[in-house]
């Protein structure tokens, strides 16, 4: 018997609304993420940033490593109670929160609010997109078991965390990377005769992963570490001296994502500027959705996203792009006219898959 179609989003969308259309610039550094200490002066540095598109899906497992890193740090010095965090994104939030098991006191800097961050912009895919582990296989396998296992601890607690089936048109390397680290950690792909929605007649695939809603994780985050105690600080840093003059406490953990290309002058830090167009809530859409672009039905907003513009620097949206991803997807359920793709990166093939010959096929 044939498989019903799921739901047919509504895609109609005004880009001139305010918020409707946003752009992000992920932090995303050549060669691997940065996640390590050194000491400078007298003060113990935990790089914590350059995650490219999978800051909200590593960020728990990331923040497991900085509280065991500076767990070591603290069994070899004596008298240490307190630390910094720098950046309210979704890496200093975690980190933030997992520091506080050490017992410290946890001061976080940051000159923008978690919910102005470029982690409240995320889509909410819990996937390893667009970030680069070179030589790290087993450590970023620990990271994503860890972070896996503490999103889906998390869900019904209001972390905005949910389980999702994603329809793809093609195999996804962001997920496919996960079945290859830690084969059993997500159910297998499944082949499907076809996408089960309306309009769509060729094969495709489907996995089960997590839609984590970005504003409501950051929100809740924050929250807990509020009623903890922990002091937050407005506050800007113009480089790497203004940090260590102006931050007293001995450990410092750095989660300023793209900052650090300025801050620490690391120059294989990139921007990728990535745009979404926000649709209203559509509570019937319990699914994920990627074929050349995405679509994330959250509480929030229907998000259809999936650009990819290397080397800018900017977040300033573009309504002709919003409105082209949008035309892009409608079209694919029949919803518009097949166009051709905003002239943008859209999932970028050469970019996407990060195929790195370590990790074997699944
Ligand atoms: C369009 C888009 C879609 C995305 N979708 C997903 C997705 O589906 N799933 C996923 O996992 N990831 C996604 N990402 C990636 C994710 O958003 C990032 O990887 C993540 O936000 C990085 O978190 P962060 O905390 O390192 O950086 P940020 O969120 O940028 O936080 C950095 C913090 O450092 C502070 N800071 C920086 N410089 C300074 C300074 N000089 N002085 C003081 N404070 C400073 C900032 O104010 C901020 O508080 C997406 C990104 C974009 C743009």
């Amino acid at each position: 018997m044939a498989t019903p179609n799921l739901p047919t989003p509504d895609f109609a969308f005004d880009p001139n609304q305010p918020g409707a259309c946003i752009a992000g610039v992920r932090p995303y550094r050549n060669g691997s993420y940065r996640l390590d200490a050194e000491t400078i002066s007298q003060s113990f540095i935990v790089h914590n940033y350059g995650h490219g598109g999978a800051g909200i899906t590593l960020s728990f497992g990331c923040a497991a490593k900085v509280r065991d890193i500076v767990r070591d740090h603290l069994a070899a010095s004596r008298g240490v109670t307190e630390a910094a965090v720098l950046g309210a994104g979704v890496m200093g939030l975690t980190a933030a929160t997992l520091l506080l098991d050490l017992g410290l006191k946890v001061t976080v800097y940051s000159d923008r609010a978690p919910l102005e961050t470029t982690s409240a912009k995320a889509g909410g895919q819990w996937a390893v997109s667009v970030v680069e582990f070179a030589g790290k296989e087993r450590e970023l396998t620990d990271i994503i078991k860890s972070a896996y296992r503490a999103f889906k601890d998390r869900i019904g607690q209001g972390f905005g965390v949910f389980e999702r089936p994603n329809y793809t048109a093609t195999r996804a390397h962001n997920l496919d990377i996960v079945l290859q680290l830690a084969p059993g950690l997500i159910p297998p792909r499944q082949p499907l005769q076809r996408l089960p929605f309306a309009h769509h007649t060729k094969p495709g695939f489907v996995y089960q992963t997590l839609l984590i809603e970005p504003p409501v994780l950051l929100a809740r985050l924050k929250a807990d570490l509020d009623q903890r105690g922990v002091s937050f600080v407005s506050k800007r840093f113009v480089n790497r001296s203004d940090i260590l003059a102006g931050v007293p406490q001995p450990i410092v953990v750095n989660c300023t994502g793209l900052g650090s290309m300025t801050l620490w002058s690391d120059t294989k830090m990139m921007p990728i500027k990535g745009q979404l167009a926000l649709l209203r809530p559509q509570p019937e859409l319990q699914y994920l959705y990627g074929q050349n672009g995405y679509l994330f039905p959250r509480s929030d907003h229907v998000v259809i996203g999936g650009t990819f513009e290397p080397g800018v620097n900017d977040e300033t949206p573009d309504k002709a792009v919003c409105q082209g991803l949008v035309d892009h997807i409608a079209s694919l359920f029949g919803k518009a006219p097949a166009k051709p793709l905003p002239d943008i990166h859209i999932h970028n093939p050469v970019h996407a898959p990060i195929v790195n010959p370590a990790i074997p096929e699944v």
